[in-house]
């Protein structure tokens, strides 16, 4: 079986479950006791805050471990629910991930505007500038890159105005993180991630906020993370988290994914090449080196091919892994503008630094076969 749902999770890499037997092993305290196991605790911790926060360039003390980036980004749209009040507004982008999403409904209503995007799913900065001439909204959310696309937002772009206009920028960089530099992300006011698309394990994030700013939490408890998060902190997940970081890190800086971006780049070609009438979603713009969204063959609907490519080998998504199993149009491609006949037909490759050249070619080899299953005589 060959895994091509990265974007989904990954699987967790040897450094990383060494990192985490290690200190599984030798750190049996609890990191706010005084002792010295206590001691010893905090001590670990505080170096992978360190690590992570001068991969990110902040503050140590800007980032606070959660069990993920669904809890992260739950923290921030809860905050600014607290912050802003009754008549506060939040501007996100139609196309975030479902727990920014949500949450921000669940918070706000209709005091959430949605961020437009192209037909090549980037945010529409000629709508963003000029809206952002006249209203100030309490924060903006948009994420660096997407999960479904791959296509890489101007977050950069947009934490500059936003600064510009004192205005709060927030991006969920989970996709980002551990296939791009992340070096520049320490600069948005509010960052998240999730240690298990990148190869650490499930169920550990982190959010980076600003500096020296107060956090109303969402869990309330005792006073780890400096009160902005109760909870005792794993820190076997979270030292196996950075173990995992700082091999993708020094694969970025080796420029390695550059490769992995020609591999999937001749796959989309073979693909078009080989299946006439699909379609490359975000083909036009910057996107993840490790993902295709694909519009499949006219008339075919998406989960016969994830099911039939299961059965071939291949392990591949319909889209984002929270709407897996609902053939329903993905919100991504229709804020996109794509029609629902269209968006049905969307299937997501998304590689990882394991996948290799091979891969890719076996791919292209199991979606001709399975072609031909599903169009006999053609
Ligand atoms: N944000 C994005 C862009 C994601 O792709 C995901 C996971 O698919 C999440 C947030 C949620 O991450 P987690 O499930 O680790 O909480």
């Amino acid at each position: 079986m060959i895994y091509f749902d990265y974007n989904a999770t990954a699987p967790v890499m040897r450094e990383a479950r060494e990192a985490w037997l290690a200190v599984t092993e030798r750190i049996a305290g609890n990191p706010s006791s005084m002792h010295q196991y206590g001691q010893k605790a905090a001590v670990a911790l505080s170096e992978a805050r360190e690590q992570l926060a001068a991969y990110m360039g902040c503050h140590p003390q800007d980032i606070i471990w959660t069990s993920g980036a669904t809890e992260a980004n739950n923290m921030v749209i809860h905050h600014f629910a607290r912050k802003l009040g009754p008549a506060g507004e939040i501007w996100v982008s139609a196309i975030e991930h479902p727990c920014v999403f949500d949450s921000s409904q669940f918070y706000f209503g209709k005091r959430v505007r949605l961020i437009p995007v192209t037909r090549d799913g980037v945010v529409d900065m000629d709508w963003l500038t000029a809206e952002l001439a006249d209203t100030r909204p309490g924060l903006v959310a948009v994420m660096a890159a997407n999960n479904e696309t791959g296509v890489i937002q101007p977050w950069r772009e947009i934490r500059s105005i936003c600064e510009a206009y004192e205005i709060p920028f927030f991006t969920d960089a989970v996709q980002f993180i551990g296939k791009m530099p992340v070096k520049a992300l320490g600069e948005c006011d509010y960052v998240s991630g999730a240690a298990h698309k990148f190869g650490g394990p499930r169920g550990v994030g982190f959010l980076k906020i600003p500096h020296r700013s107060t956090l109303t939490p969402l869990l309330h408890g005792g006073k780890q993370e400096g009160g902005r998060r109760a909870g005792t902190e794993n820190i076997a997940i979270i030292a196996a988290m950075m173990a995992a970081l700082t091999v993708r890190e020094k694969q970025i800086a080796r420029n390695e994914h550059l490769l992995r971006g020609i591999w999937r780049d001749n796959f989309e070609r073979e693909l078009l090449r080989h299946l006439p009438g699909t379609s490359i979603v975000g083909a036009n713009q910057p996107r993840l080196w490790n993902t295709v969204s694909a519009l499949m063959p006219d008339g075919d609907r998406k989960l016969q091919w994830v099911i039939r490519l299961d059965k071939a080998g291949f392990a591949v998504s319909t889209g984002s892994a929270c709407t897996t199993g609902k053939e329903e149009p993905s919100h991504v491609l229709s804020a996109m503008g794509y029609k629902a006949a269209q968006a049905v037909r969307s299937v997501r490759y998304s590689a990882g630094w394991e996948t290799t050249e091979a891969d890719w070619e076996a791919l292209i080899k199991g979606l001709i076969k399975t072609q031909a299953e599903l169009h006999p005589g053609k």
